[in-house]
């Protein structure tokens, strides 16, 4: 008779949740795994998945103005959000069945409901407890509706992607991923899209050439931009919403989103009484082999609040697994992540900004082009592609590497390897280029600025 129910209890079967059980089960332990809405979680149901798959639907307004300088006729186009929906809402569906499946053919049990701690090793779920070795936290994050007059009224992503109509005018709040990749979404739709941002320049955290460039972008594409303004209150008019801003001025819209960044979901967990330690900000405090204060409770993904990707979470999942039932204890490197936001144009970004590395180097090798991409040569669209490589001057290696432009994430993806290989500029350039292509730039920049701190 063995001593727990399971050698691992999971609760959340999202990215980081999903793929530390399966692979887990595949070292031989035996593990459940909770969740209380639906298997895949935020990335799969409403988040990175249907998100891409709305930024695909947004970009066609520009596909079919594009085929014309190409001799294409295209007759006046016309678009159902309802059936957009419902497409997206059959492939999410989709999904979810196929993570159920791996689940079961990894010989996961997963069980349906809100899991609380009770102590240490056991966990409680629909009135019934459960005793477990190991306990993996993997809860993911919620949106974040800044306290204001009305908040109530606004969406966040959750009902963005559920949304019955169309917004005629939208105002999206915040100035990060979300916010500029629905900002695109919306607008490509045919929606009258305004963001709200309360810095002096969107993206904070991303290369300021990159941010510059993607604002002008958006403002080129009929996105209004407003910095520096804080949105106090909404009130509702009628069928619309009137939107206050500090500045006193209002206007009107059909909705609101807030795009406001995402809290770690550790409410209502039981963690405090196990002894679980938050940080400051509410979220699972882990050390590198994402171990929480009390030894055999182990947290990943968005709940720990490190780096909010999926991508990450399936990574410290993977290293949990190793850890605790493959004799190859694994820590995570969060260094060099590649990036993307599905922005329109899109960014990809690896490594160092160009403040980080005159930070940390104080001085960097600045390589950067901006052109106009052949396929606009017929088009006739004004839309530039940016990007840049950064280049530590001692040891020549390249420390970062930033683009915006079509393509770009399917593009940084693989300049990422060499920025994690530690290549240099040299090795880059000893790289034939791909003719005809934007993603040839990297290997054929010759103008350095050395720019010093
Ligand atoms: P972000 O943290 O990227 O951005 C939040 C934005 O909201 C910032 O511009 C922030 O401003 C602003 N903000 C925060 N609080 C307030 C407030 N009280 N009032 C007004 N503005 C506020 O969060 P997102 O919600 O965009 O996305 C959450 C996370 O999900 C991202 O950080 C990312 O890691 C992940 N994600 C990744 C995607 C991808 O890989 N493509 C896509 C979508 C999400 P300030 O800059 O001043 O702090």
């Amino acid at each position: 008779m063995k001593k727990f129910d399971y050698d691992l209890f999971v609760i959340g079967a999202g990215s980081g949740g999903v793929r530390a059980s399966r692979m887990s089960a595949g070292f031989g332990a035996r593990v459940a795994v909770a969740e209380s809405y639906r298997a895949g979680g935020t990335c799969v149901i409403r988040g990175c998945v249907p998100k891409k798959l709305l930024v695909y639907a947004a970009h066609f307004r520009e596909d079919f103005e594009d085929a014309r300088g190409f001799g294409w006729q295209v007759p006046q186009a016309t678009f159902s959000w309802p059936a957009l929906i419902a497409a997206k809402d059959k492939e999410i569906t989709r999904l979810e069945g196929i993570y159920e499946r791996l689940l079961s053919n990894a010989g996961v049990t997963l069980l349906r409901g809100r899991a609380r701690l009770v102590d240490a090793h056991t966990v409680e779920l629909n009135g019934k407890q459960h005793s477990a070795a190991n306990i993996l936290i993997a809860t993911g994050g919620w949106p974040v509706r800044p306290p204001m007059p009305g908040a109530e009224l606004a969406i966040t992503s959750n009902e963005a992607f559920e949304l019955d109509a169309l917004p005629k005018r939208i105002l999206v709040v915040g100035g990060g991923y979300i916010a500029v990749e629905f900002a695109g979404i919306f607008n490509g739709l045919g929606s009258k899209v305004t963001v709200s941002y309360r810095g002096s320049e969107i993206l904070r955290g991303f290369d300021d050439d990159i941010r510059q460039h993607l604002r002008s972008e958006l403002v080129a594409k009929g996105i209004d931009v407003l910095l520096r303004h804080e949105l106090v209150a909404i009130e509702r008019n009628d069928a619309s919403l009137r939107v206050r801003g500090a500045d006193g001025n209002t206007f009107e819209v059909d909705a609101v989103m807030f795009a406001t960044g995402r809290s770690p979901n550790t409410e209502g967990l039981g963690l405090e009484q196990v002894g679980v330690h938050l940080t400051d900000a509410g979220a699972i405090k882990v050390d590198a082999y994402s171990q929480t204060s009390v030894a055999n409770i182990y947290a990943v993904g968005d709940v720990t609040h490190r780096v909010q990707l999926t991508p990450v979470a399936i990574r410290e999942g993977s290293a949990v697994a190793n850890t605790l039932f493959n004799q190859r204890p694994t820590a995570v490197d969060h260094s060099n992540i590649p990036s993307a936001v599905f922005s329109q144009p899109p960014i990809g970004t690896v490594g160092l900004t160009q403040s980080q590395a005159l930070a940390q180097y104080g001085k960097v090798e600045v390589y950067q082009s901006s052109f106009k991409p052949l396929k606009h040569t017929l088009s006739g669209r004004i839309e530039k592609t940016y990007l840049k490589l950064l280049v530590e001057p001692v040891s020549q290696k390249v420390v970062g590497a930033h683009m915006l432009g079509a393509d770009a994430p399917e593009i940084i993806q693989g300049i990422g390897i060499a920025v994690v290989a530690g290549l240099t500029k040299a090795q880059f350039d000893d790289t034939v280029g791909i003719h005809p292509s934007a993603a040839e730039e990297f290997v054929t920049l010759r103008e350095k600025v050395l720019v010093v701190a």
